[in-house]
């Protein structure tokens, strides 16, 4: 048996799946096994979603989440929709979508500059 868990709450997800799927505006942008994702997130959108909620354990640290506001979805922005959120945003991020590629073993990102993975 499967079950789908979609929550804006990234932590409870760590909890209950054993895999995650990360949507923005429509589109899956990273995608794959818990315990690979968490430790090691490359998507800008996955790393922000992560900065948004406390650790319990670790050490106090500002809280951030993305910048500025979700796109409005009639008139969404050119090339990747992420782009005016994203402070690793390029030129070619506001022309093309990129594509979507295996950076790890079950380790799928949509991103034209994916985040140096950290463990
Ligand atoms: S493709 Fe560009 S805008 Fe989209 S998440 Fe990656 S760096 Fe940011």
């Amino acid at each position: 048996m499967a079950m789908m868990y979609i929550s804006h709450d990234i932590a409870v997800i760590a909890e209950v799946a054993q895999r995650i799927g990360v949507v923005y505006a429509g589109n899956l942008v990273e995608f794959g096994d818990t315990l690979t994702i968490f430790p090691r997130p490359a998507h800008p959108n996955t790393i922000a979603l992560m900065s948004a909620f406390p650790s319990l354990e670790g050490e106090q640290r500002r809280l951030r989440g993305p910048l500025g506001e979700p796109p409005d979805p009639l008139r969404p922005p050119s090339g990747y929709r992420f782009h005016p959120r994203c402070a690793f945003a390029t030129q070619v991020c506001t022309a093309q979508m990129p594509p979507y590629e295996e950076i790890e073993p079950d380790h799928f990102v949509a991103c034209w500059h994916p985040q140096p993975r950290r463990s």
